[in-house]
């Protein structure tokens, strides 16, 4: 069997990679074991174009929100699903200089940042927001839909393999690469933080971190459209149940949920609410972070068949749709990728 490409993993990177590359016209298998990490599946999948701590745009928001919603969207179209929902993000205020900040910039920045100042926001019978503003052009992908509905998809197109790679099989045949009894012109490597066991790529410096998310049901929470973004996240999911999240941990680096994250998120999310409320799941996964906080997208140093498509952090829902664009022009028409994601970087002879 011969391919033009393998890749290794379908978390939201393999996904997003696969869909694309099968758009442009090109034949792929993906190859996905997924009991070895949780990280997309326990997601809340949101993505927000503004850093809270200087309210300026993150890296790329501008090019990236209006590729990641096409995107989409257009996966919606194909499995004939609602997989995004474009929400805004509410920013409350406690003090009278965030109010000045965000009155400020919102002056220069009319697209992400709502310039008016809301005052009473009912949270519960019990719980008010005195004054707030709002993120523009936000949302959330519905990322447990998207890996299922890509992966039947895949299956369909006899372009999906549940097995774990195993990266000694990979051989070479003169210049030619196999994998069993598949020919792959490249094999492109999206397996998260679990990047750190693959023996090509042990130059890269990793900076995985653990995460974990509640998700709650609350009868008495009024917040039924919009996320409100408190020292934690808290996004209404449907029939009133609530994600809440996240934590982070660059210690443990197990996919187990801890009894202190969830008591943190507890607390913090008693300081926003007081009306009682039931933890219905508690989930753990670990994001593929680097430590220059860019993803890895390009080749290996000296395989010119290898390559990443990895390291997409905390963003992975933002980043993947313009970056997996980027790889494919890149192979289609010979276009530069992003000099900053080249996993070169780190290459040292
Ligand atoms: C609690 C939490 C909340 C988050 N919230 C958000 C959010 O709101 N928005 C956002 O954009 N991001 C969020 N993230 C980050 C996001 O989850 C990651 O950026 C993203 O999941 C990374 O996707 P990935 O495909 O690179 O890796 P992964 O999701 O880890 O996927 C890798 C896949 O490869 C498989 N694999 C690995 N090695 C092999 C092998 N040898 N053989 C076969 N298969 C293999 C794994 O089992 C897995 O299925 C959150 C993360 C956490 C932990």
């Amino acid at each position: 069997m011969t391919r033009d490409f393998i890749i290794v993993g379908q978390g939201i990177a393999g996904s997003v990679l696969a869909l694309s590359l099968l758009k442009a016209g090109y034949s792929v298998l993906v190859i996905d074991e997924p009991s070895l990490s949780s990280c997309s599946r326990v997601a809340a999948g949101i993505w927000n174009p503004i850093v809270f701590k200087r309210l300026t745009r993150s890296w790329l928001a501008t090019e990236l929100v209006p590729e990641l919603t096409a995107f989409y969207k257009d996966a919606s179209g194909l499995f004939g699903v609602e997989l995004i929902r474009e929400r805004a993000i509410i920013k409350p205020f406690t003090e009278q200089q965030e109010k000045n900040l965000w009155t400020r910039k919102a002056e220069s920045d009319r697209v992400f940042l709502d310039p008016e100042l809301y005052h009473g926001l009912k949270l519960s019978a019990k719980d008010t927001l005195d004054d707030y503003a709002r993120v523009m052009q936000a949302g959330n992908l519905d990322v447990k839909l998207f890996l299922e509905k890509t992966r039947d998809y895949l299956a369909q197109k006899d372009s999906y393999l549940c097995e774990r790679f195993n990266y000694r099989d990979l051989q070479y045949d003169g210049e030619k690469a196999f994998y069993k009894h598949v020919h792959p012109k490249h094999v492109v490597f999206c397996e998260g933080h679990l990047l750190s066991k693959n023996p090509f790529f042990d130059f890269i410096p990793m900076k995985p971190a653990k995460g974990e998310v509640l998700t709650i049901r609350c009868e008495g929470l009024l917040l039924e459209h919009d996320i409100l973004n408190k020292g934690i996240f808290i996004m209404p999911s449907g029939n009133h149940t609530y994600k809440v999240g996240a934590t982070y941990d660059w210690e443990d680096l197990s996919d187990t949920p801890t009894e202190a994250a969830k008591e943190m998120l507890i607390r913090k999310l008693k300081a926003v609410i007081s009306v009682p409320f039931d933890v219905i799941a508690h989930e753990a996964g670990v994001r593929p972070a680097v430590i220059d906080r860019r993803p890895l997208v390009g080749r290996h140093p000296s395989y010119d068949n290898h390559h990443l498509f990895n390291g997409f952090g905390t963003k992975a829902v933002m980043l993947a749709p313009f970056f997996a664009r980027q790889f494919v022009e890149h192979f289609k028409d010979g276009k530069p990728l992003h000099p900053e994601v080249d996993p070169r970087r780190f290459y040292k002879e």
